[in-house]
């Protein structure tokens, strides 16, 4: 339509030297056209520096009277940055060939001081005698709107793609702490404005900040246990709702007095609260605010919060839900390398437990000992004491040998039976036989009665003691199979000793 607009006036202008009669017609026909149109048709003499004619869309648009814009400069009403580009466009003016059209999006205000997008185009509309151009003839339509829409679709975009990152960030992350921290920073960066925090609620209410990003102006909230009575009773049970909280500006609401001096003294001009709910629960609140300003929160971004509040929601949820499979999975882990009965090491970690020292001793190629030792006669204690006086026994035995290890990466466990094992990394043969001496010294200071034994009174054990420096060409199985044959020959040398496996 303006292209067409175009071609009419410049043939208006075209004419305008022929006879006065159908000058007057055409001048009259063109007034009607241009002023009933919702575009600005402006034309502006580039030598003069001055309008020559602006129809009555400049009304609509821009609130001016066509009659008194003609002493206003357009320039003068660009917003500031746009003005280099208005600027350059002026200059190009200078250059423009009959053919060409120059085109340009720039803000201007109205009368009122509101700001309008324009589209100008423009093309050269007369030359002077020396073909210098004289008259440049713009249209300006009002794009206002559909900028508010491109930008309404651009904010959109944005929060899509914040969203979706957060979420994968969620389905990609057990840490908590990473995925609240990532969400305030974006959250303050996409809404401009000076601190958004997250705030877990404990039972009574009261609330930590445990997350924020803040401009540095601002006082900074984090770790801060807020408590604030009015919240506790007027806001909990709206938020558990799933109630928003929007205050364009603390001073103009009707909150009480107490609540605006409380929001006041933490700097809070403006404040978006949205609940984090997690499993029904509400677990906490999602607080965008701003300190410098009042600021109205529209439809969109508390939409946009509260999106993201429901995957935060779900993030803590997968959080907590991931933290207990954690530790139900160290118990699992413990409960299946302890003994049931003496509550020590089971077999199966000892024998991990080896394998790793082995690796451990043979690269700083220290001594590795082991001592396997087993509770003389120990069947015919059962015979008299009963099955559940012999497990008594055992546990006793147990929570004997562990009394006498020391060392951090000494460790106990029970082998079999009435058959136990104690590894004793970095320990030569020396170290380790007074070990077992110490234990065997332990038995006959508890004197734990046994009537059938034919060595003692009291529960005694025999020890084989096996030391090995390991080497690739060695298994910790031959260090075994060592204190083994030791033990047998404490058995058989008449039990109640230490032997020592020879090299
Ligand atoms: P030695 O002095 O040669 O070691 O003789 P011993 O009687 O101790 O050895 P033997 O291997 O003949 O008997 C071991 C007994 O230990 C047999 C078994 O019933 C008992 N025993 C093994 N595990 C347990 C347990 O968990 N609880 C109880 N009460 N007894 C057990
Ligand atoms: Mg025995
Ligand atoms: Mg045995």
């Amino acid at each position: 339509m303006s292209s067409s607009i175009i071609n009419l006036i410049k043939f208006q202008s075209k004419i305008t030297e022929g006879d006065s009669v159908t000058n007057t017609i055409n001048r009259l026909w063109l007034d009607q056209v241009s002023d009933t149109i919702p575009i600005i048709i402006y034309i502006y003499d580039v030598i003069a520096e001055s309008n020559i004619y602006i129809n009555k869309a400049i009304t609509n648009i821009l609130g001016y009277l066509p009659e008194n814009f003609k002493q206003i400069d357009l320039i003068n009403l660009v917003h500031n940055e746009d003005l280099n580009l208005f600027k350059e466009q002026r200059k190009k003016w200078l250059n423009l060939d009959n053919e060409e059209i120059l085109k340009l999006n720039y803000r201007a205000k109205d009368i009122q001081g509101n700001w309008h997008w324009l589209k100008s185009q423009d093309v050269v509309l007369s030359r002077t005698s020396q073909g210098k151009v004289q008259q440049i003839l713009s249209t300006i339509s009002d794009i206002t709107e559909q900028k508010k829409l491109e930008i309404k679709l651009q904010k959109q975009i944005e929060c899509e793609r914040l969203i979706t990152d957060i979420s994968k960030q969620i389905h990609q992350s057990f840490d908590l702490s990473e995925i609240l921290e990532t969400t305030v920073t974006e959250v303050r960066n996409f809404l401009q404005i000076d601190r958004v925090i997250i705030y877990q609620l404990k039972s009574d209410w009261s609330g930590i900040v445990v997350v924020e990003s803040v401009n540095l102006a601002w006082k900074s909230l984090k770790g801060m246990t807020l408590v604030d009575e009015t919240f506790a009773n007027n806001y909990i049970p709206l938020y558990k709702q799933g109630r928003i909280q929007a205050i364009t500006d603390i001073y103009q609401e009707n909150l009480s007095e107490c609540h605006i001096h409380w929001l006041a003294q933490l700097q809070v001009r403006a404040n978006l609260v949205i609940p984090i709910v997690d499993s029904d629960d509400l677990w906490g609140l999602l607080v965008a605010q701003n300190c410098n300003c009042p600021r109205k929160w529209n439809e969109d971004e508390i939409d946009f919060l509260q999106r993201l509040a429901i995957q935060v929601g779900i993030a803590i949820e997968q959080a907590e839900l991931y933290q207990e499979l954690k530790i139900a999975n160290q118990q699992w882990q413990l409960l299946a390398s302890t003994d049931g009965l003496t509550n020590i090491a089971n077999r199966r970690f000892f024998d991990q437990y080896l394998s790793k020292e082995w690796k451990r001793s043979t690269r700083e190629q220290v001594p590795l000992s082991l001592i396997l030792c087993d509770v003389d006669y120990f069947k015919k204690y059962n015979d008299i004491y009963g099955h559940q006086g012999g497990d008594y026994c055992l546990q006793k035995v147990a929570r004997e040998l562990e009394g006498a290890i020391k060392r951090p990466a000494d460790l106990v466990a029970r082998y079999g039976g009435e058959e136990f094992v104690i590894l004793l990394p970095n320990t030569n043969s020396m170290g380790a036989v007074q070990k077992a001496g110490e234990i065997r010294s332990r038995f006959r200071v508890l004197k734990l009665a046994h009537q059938g034994s034919d060595v003692a009174d009291y529960v005694t054990m025999s020890f084989g003691v096996a030391t090995m420096i390991p080497s690739q060409k060695t298994s910790p199985q031959i260090l075994i199979e060592k204190a083994d044959q030791a033990l047998y020959d404490a058995k058989k040398k008449g039990r109640d000793r230490i032997v020592l496996a020879g090299e």
